[in-house]
């Protein structure tokens, strides 16, 4: 569907913003309880933050102002993923709260939709990127409309000039909402990547308004930064073709696009700022601030380049306009947020990869011309999550590689986590569920994934994220956008390869990090399993793959099944009692191609080659296999378990003394899901509905 053929409503508002919150003290629970609840394909867990209590008091302020910062973002993702989402979750939470009857069977179905939309920020799938549809009628939620009281109706009208017909007896500002909710076709993906459409007439992220691919790409070509030291033109702004056909950039600043949340983000990062652990670590705040306030795109270059070379702090943050996955065109961030703090244990073990940076890059399987001669400044740590915002809320990765300007990771290097609370809390919430068993050729494998399973994920994220990233370069005048709508597949796929080469390199076994040689065979294995097969549970039936990170996976995994030795394949699909399997016949012959492959993949990349990237992608990473999608959904809808995970925050409390100074802060593990969302949309949702 196209979204250009909605009438907009621009007008800017700018309201006074309130900065103060109320905090009530209450006491930690010590007994965590990592399952929260599940529905549709969705389960909510917690996470432990272990080790807050070791840090100082000005680390644990300096924590704690970072996470308001973090949680003062939550409207901006909504918005830019769907300029009706703040308009429909607050109708929803309105009806939530104030319709008199919660037993009613179309109330609970549509508590459950406010979950869904909750969870991924907006009315499309955070994964599948398809818009989900209601399952409570029409004629309910119509007449549920007469409870959400005048003030919630007001807001939520804002000054949104409606244009909307009286449609099923609704009228007024909803009907536009209810049209968008229920029209199965309108509106239907939130990121189209289907080559040979126009991705963004057919995307319904809130990125570009009224612009076709070919007008914002030609914008984009005329307004590039050519320099030595780029700015990332598009990364701050949304664009907008106006009345008179003029392209607008209107960028995420205070006083410009989005200034209402931005303000209180900059309140409380002024607050930080004043508990800075180091100098560079202030610097790291003032730039952001500055970033914040001027939208200046040089600014946000210099707060890039201050953040990697703060090394030393113990505290560490993400917030701002960060990843592109969300945009068609991959040039605007979402807004996201982390705050945390490193693990000091669990990071000697990166510490020794990003000493030996310089000899994995040296011995890799890829083509000489393709090194870089100097790895710099590849600086990994393993860190605890303390709050997770906008793009990592609920649903969160575990390894963060940044900043991602091409330019700026050569000169200065990069900095890349590896995030293991949250890795931990996967693991204690998925034990003994039944998953492997079902899906895993027999109990040799499910013994070893027992075994190693958690040790070389977390190693693989390692690898993944601060090496293989960081690894490689680009020949001279080639740059990252140059493999268009393929790129984060391929640079994904790069990362993954690199991990899956290194992990069973014997270097891994002498440096100490994996325990012995056979240690990285449940790698692999899940590696294939997942890619070819057990990932596919995650898409709908007829669908293909859409997500970057899924499609490299399968990209990984197909095209190694396609190159198999014809009679003695290293790896291999069987039927047994008619269920399909994974079968690895030899780990190292594996290993060899998931090297042949890192080789294939390194010169596309280092060479810009947009056609090789295509072929190889929809060769492999997109289309999907019906009948054996049919019996992954099969197989697993009888585990009665769920695909996506995502998390609720803990709840950080300041504790005074009776002058008002901060003494302590407080955490706590016991917010709901529902309670959590409620509490966020009441204290931290500062923008206007309609941006
Ligand atoms: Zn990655």
């Amino acid at each position: 569907m196209k979204k250009s053929t909605l009438i907009f409503s621009l007008a800017l508002l700018t309201g006074a913003s309130c900065i103060t919150s109320c905090h009530k003290t209450q006491t930690k629970n010590n007994e965590i309880n990592y399952n929260v609840e599940k529905f549709y394909d969705l389960e909510v867990l917690r996470y432990d933050v272990p080790d807050f209590d070791e840090l100082s008091l000005q680390q644990k302020k300096l924590v704690y102002f970072l996470t308001e910062a973090a949680l003062q973002g939550r409207d901006i993702l909504y918005d830019q993923n769907c300029m009706y989402n703040l308009a429909i979750r607050r109708t929803l939470e309105s009806i939530y709260v104030n319709y008199p009857d919660k037993q009613d069977e179309q109330f609970l179905l549509m508590e459950k939709y406010l979950k869904r939309v909750w969870f991924s920020n907006g009315i499309h799938h955070h994964y599948s990127e398809h818009k989900f549809l209601p399952e409570f009628s029409r004629e309910w939620f119509a007449d549920a409309l007469k409870y959400i009281p005048e003030e919630d109706r007001l807001r939520i009208q804002g000054d949104k000039r409606v244009c909307g017909t009286e449609h099923d007896g609704v009228s007024g500002i909803f009907s536009p909402i209810v049209f968008v909710m229920f029209d199965p076709d309108y509106m239907s993906k939130k990121v189209n990547q289907t080559a040979g459409e126009d991705l963004l007439l057919t995307s319904a992220c809130n990125y570009y308004q009224g612009l076709s691919q070919a007008e914002a790409e030609a914008w984009y070509a005329a307004h590039k930064d050519t320099s030595d030291e780029p700015m990332w033109v598009g990364l701050n702004a949304q664009l907008v073709k106006n009345g008179e056909g003029d392209i607008i950039e209107r960028t995420y600043k205070v006083g410009g696009l989005y200034s209402e949340a931005l303000e209180r983000v900059v309140y409380w990062l002024k607050q930080a700022r004043e508990v800075a652990e180091t100098e560079e670590q202030r610097l790291v705040i003032d730039k952001l601030i500055e970033y914040n306030t001027t939208g200046n795109l040089r600014t946000f270059n210099e707060y890039a380049i201050a953040w990697v070379k703060d090394l030393d702090s113990r505290v560490d943050f993400i917030n701002g306009f960060t990843e592109v996955y969300g945009d068609p065109l991959g040039i605007t961030g979402a807004w996201e947020a982390m705050v945390n703090f490193k693990n000091i244990e669990a990071t000697k073990r990166t510490e020794v990869l990003a000493a030996n940076a310089q000899w994995f890059e040296d011995n890799s399987p890829t083509a000489k011309e393709y090194k870089k001669e100097t790895v710099k400044g590849v600086s990994a740590k393993v860190i605890n999550a303390a709050i997770l915002g906008g793009d990592c809320y609920p649903s969160t990765p575990i390894g963060i590689n940044l900043p991602n300007a091409n330019w700026i990771r050569k000169e200065y290097g990069s900095k890349s986590v590896t995030i293991q609370n949250i890795t931990d809390a996967y693991d204690k919430a998925a034990q003994g569920n039944g998953f492997n068993e079902e899906f895993m050729l027999s109990d040799k494998e499910i013994e070893m994934v027992r075994m190693y399973g958690a040790l070389d994920d977390n190693c693989h994220t390692d690898l993944h994220e601060c090496l293989g990233h960081g690894s490689g370069k680009l020949l001279q005048g080639v740059t990252k956008d140059d493999l268009k709508e393929h790129g984060s597949t391929i640079e994904e796929a790069r990362a993954d390869l690199f991990g899956l080469y290194y992990i069973a390199d014997p270097k891994m076994v002498e440096l100490g990090i994996m325990p012995n040689a056979e240690a990285y065979k449940a790698e692999y294995y899940r590696q294939m399993m997942n890619g070819a097969m057990t990932q596919l549970v995650r898409i709908e039936p007829g669908k293909d793959i859409e997500e970057a990170h899924m499609r490299n996976r399968q990209l990984i995994a197909g095209w190694v099944l396609d190159h198999v030795t014809p009679d003695a394949p290293e790896v291999e699909i069987i039927e047994q009692d008619g269920k399909h399997y994974m079968r690895v016949n030899d780990y190292e012959g594996l290993r060899r191609l998931y090297g042949e492959l890192l080789a294939i993949i390194q010169d596309i990349t280092s060479t810009g080659n947009y056609a090789a990237a295509k072929e190889i992608v929809e060769q492999y990473a997109v289309h999907v296999d019906k009948k054996l999608h049919e019996e992954m959904l099969e197989r697993y809808k009888k585990l009665n378990l769920a695909p996506y995970k995502g998390f609720v925050n803990p709840v950080y409390t300041p504790v005074t003394d009776k002058d008002g100074n901060i003494t302590d802060i407080q955490l706590n593990f016991t917010e709901g899901y529902a309670e959590q969302h409620l509490r966020y949309s009441r204290d931290y949702s500062p923008l206007p509905t309609w941006n």
